[in-house]
Formats: C-alpha cells, structure tokens, sequence
C-alpha cells in the first residue's frame, strides 16, 4: 500500500504540473483513444515501470478541469481542504447506512445537513441526507412529494393523473425524474420563462387552473434557482404562493446555483427558500469541492423516511435510527459525501464560504465589465448570474468553442436562449483572479485574429 501511496503522489504532482504547463489537454480523436492511450485489458499484468508511464500519459490527455483555462462546466477548479476531505473519505472507505459501520462519519453528514437547514430558515422536524448529484436529488424530491400526494402509490403504483410543474430553462433530470416515478415525461408542463428566463407566474398559475379544470391531478412544482444555461433564479416566494394556495410540494433546484444560501450579498435571489418543501444544491458546483457532492434538504423529514425507509434486519442490527442513515437515503452502501464539504467548511467557516460565492459574482461581473466596455462583444442573459452569455463580433460561437478546444487555449461552452446562441463562460471557479478572466478574453481575441491572418494567407 504505501508504495502505491508513493505513486498516487507523484501522479498528483504530474498533473499539478501539467494543469500549469498544458491548462488544456490535447484532445485524442474518439476512434484512435484506445490504441493510442494502450486502454486494452491484458490477461498479464503490466510491469510497473511501463504501469506508470501510462498512468501519466492518461493524466497527460485527460481534460484539466482544474486549470485556468477551464470555463466549460458548472464545476471547476480544485480547494485544497475539500479535496482532503475527499481522499480521506476514499482512504476510510465507510458506507454511510450504519452508525456501526461509519461512527462519527455520521456526525459529520448531520452536523452538515443541521447546519445547511439552519441558513435556509428550516425549522423543528426538518431533514436530509446526501444524494449521488443533484439529477438524483432532484428525483427524491419529486418521490416525496409524490409519496406525500398519497402514499398508496409506492406500494400500488401510480394510478391518477399527477402533473409536475417546472419552467422551459429548468434541468432535463426533472423530466427524467417523471419517468422513473413512474409520472410520466409527458406530464411534465414545461411552463414558459420571461425574457430573462424566470418561471412566469401567471402562466404557472393557469396551467395549474387548466389541469384541475380538466380533473387533472396537480402535485408538484420545481423552481430552478440557477438555471442551467443562463444561470438566474425564479421567484422562489411568488410560486410558494401559489403552491399554498393549491397545495402542491415545491421543490428548489438550486443544483448550480443553491450555494448562495452561504453568502449575505446574494442570498436574496433565492428568497422565500424556507418555504420550500425541499431544496437541494450541489457543493461541487458553487462551494467548488470535488464531484460529487449534493445534498437534499426536506422541511418536515418523516417524508424521508414515508419514501426511504425499508426493514432490513441483515443490515439494521443496532438501534437508533437517527444514526441509520441507510433509513433515509436512495442506496443502500453510500459512500461519504458529506465528509468533503464538512472538511472546507470547518477550515474556513461559514464567512470562508461566503467568499468563494462572492468571489464568482465577482468575477462574473469582472467578465460583465469587460463585455460592455468593449463594442466587439454582445451580451445576453442576467447581470444577476454567474454564467456570462456572450457572443464576440460575428463569430460562431460554436466554431469558436470547438477551435479554441482543439487548439489547446480554452475550455469554454456554449449555449442558447430562445434561439439566440452564444459562448457561456462560467465564473464558477472561486481560485481565479480578475486577470484570469482578462485573459480569458485576451484569448479569445489574439485566437480569433490570428485565425483570420491564417485564413488570408493561405
Ligand atoms: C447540474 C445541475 C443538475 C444536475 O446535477 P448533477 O449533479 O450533475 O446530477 C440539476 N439541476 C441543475 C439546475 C443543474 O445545474
């Protein structure tokens, strides 16, 4: 084991190396991956030596996620203290089903989820647990919910005919989710969003009154707060509004964009969260902790168990439920997500984690400035959001994105909005600086300039 350990540091130091040296990693084609990176599986073994050596090329070509150049995903960059809880979790191997089998790791996830209900206004008998990403905590959410609508259902199957709400700009895993519980994707009403992609109110309300006209079965709504494109936020407290008012289970996805909870400047775009039903976000999104890292909230936790819980008598052989946290969740082994999050959050305290939010609207409105003082770029999208929606004068954006990829500059998507395309730079690596994101620019213009020498010549 130690000799492995040995190898496992000097693999990191090779790729810390790497993501200064080569911030994109060459891109391999699909159809030469196998032969060129030796991936085949031998019945002999490979000899250490050669072993390592492939290790590293892997390294080599696999995509830096941690780099500077990386804007392309709802993720990246690398906190220290997160990772380290990371590694040990693996090192530790618990499953987090038992208080025998994973002692104080319990603690640890209930301290996390205690202190996570607590910023978001939950009070008394509230709950929640870890899932395996936010696709999946969304679908415990709607299980729930579904559960709570009428609990025959888990042991009958769905009979009626239940409808979910959520916007057009909302995740796919909602509609995803509606299949698994067995709703249907088809009845999934996809409301529509407003010029700047929030869930319009008035249309959620007359859908609402049109299924129930109709003898449909209204149960659930899901609010986004950071959409997955544009990144903005609906209006938490005017659809808790319309969930009283016909008593439906709101659900928040705040997947991307929930860690605003931590941060005093921005926790107003998700007012009137503790309203919500449930609500779940994803640390390795916003609180930048490696992948993956989703908690679920639930205001009133026996709706965790109604949908969770299941006897096992091989497995529950100690008592006190309350440490079982194999009674609330979705697997059954799980390992420790929790321990990760908690290990950032002790280091540098609630106020720590306020600054990583705060430094990506920082950034973000660093990368606003630049767009609106430079005639060259349009903008599109919410000033209220991390992702900054751009196009720069007439060049596709999608041609652009693949060549500043395949060139080894950036890693950077792109996205649409009501037919619009554009290049969706995500400010979500809270270890950058301002002049990251200046050369992030810097790059994309010196790229677009040379390519058109280059086109001129030839
Ligand atoms: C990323 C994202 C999800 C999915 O989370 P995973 O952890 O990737 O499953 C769900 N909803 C929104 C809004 C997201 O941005």
């Amino acid at each position: 084991m130690y000799s492995d350990l040995k190898l496992f540091q000097e693999c990191c130091e090779y790729l810390l190396n790497e993501e200064i040296k080569h911030p994109v990693a060459t891109p391999i084609n699909t159809d030469i991956l196998t032969d060129k990176l030796q991936l085949e599986l031998d019945t002999n073994p490979l000899d250490e030596d050669h072993f390592k050596m492939l290790l590293k090329q892997i390294i080599s070509h696999t995509p830096k996620t941690a780099s500077k150049a990386f804007f392309n995903q709802l993720f990246g960059g690398r906190i220290g203290k997160a990772t380290l809880g990371e590694l040990l979790s693996v090192m530790l191997n618990n499953s987090m089903y038992t208080y025998k089998v994973a002692g104080p790791q319990v603690g640890i996830e209930k301290e996390v989820i205690k202190s996570i209900g607590a910023i978001i206004g939950y009070q008394g008998n509230y709950g929640g647990t870890f899932a395996p990403g936010g696709s999946m905590a969304n679908f415990m959410g709607m299980l729930m919910a579904r559960d709570q609508f009428n609990p025959d259902i888990k042991n009958k199957g769905v009979s009626g005919k239940l409808i979910a709400y959520t916007s057009e700009d909302a995740h796919y895993s909602i509609e995803k989710n509606a299949a698994f519980i067995g709703l249907g994707r088809n009845n999934v009403r996809k409301i529509k969003t407003d010029t700047q992609g929030k869930m319009s109110i008035s249309d959620l309300q007359q859908q609402i009154q049109n299924d129930l006209n109709q003898g449909y079965q209204p149960f659930f709504v899901n609010a986004t707060a950071g959409t997955t494109v544009l990144g903005v936020f609906d209006d938490i407290e005017n659809i808790s509004e319309l969930c009283k008012l016909y008593d439906l289970w709101l659900h928040v996805d705040g997947a991307y964009c929930g860690g605003v909870i931590f941060s005093k400047a921005y926790s107003y775009l998700i007012k009137g969260i503790e309203q919500a039903d449930s609500f779940c976000f994803n640390a390795h999104k916003m609180l930048g902790t490696p992948l993956s890292c989703s908690a679920i909230l639930v205001k009133n936790k026996t709706h965790l168990y109604q949908s969770f819980s299941n006897e096992a008598e091989y497995l529950y052989q100690t008592n006190d439920d309350e440490y079982n946290l194999g009674k609330t969740s979705i697997q059954c082994g799980r390992r420790n997500d929790a321990l990760k999050l908690w290990t950032l959050w002790k280091s540098v305290g609630t106020s720590g984690l306020e600054e990583i939010v705060n430094q990506q609207f920082h950034l973000a409105n660093v990368a606003q400035q630049y767009i609106s003082t430079h005639p060259d770029y349009s903008f599109y999208g919410s000033e209220e959001a991390i992702s900054v929606c751009f196009n720069y004068k007439n060049v596709d954006p999608k041609w652009l994105c693949a060549s500043l990829y395949e060139a080894g500059e950036i890693m950077v998507g792109h996205g649409s909005f009501k037919n619009e395309e554009f290049v969706r730079l995500v400010t979500i690596n809270s270890c950058l600086d301002e002049s990251d994101i200046l050369n992030f620019f810097k790059s994309i213009e010196s790229f677009v300039k040379n390519q058109a020498m280059a086109e001129n010549f030839v």
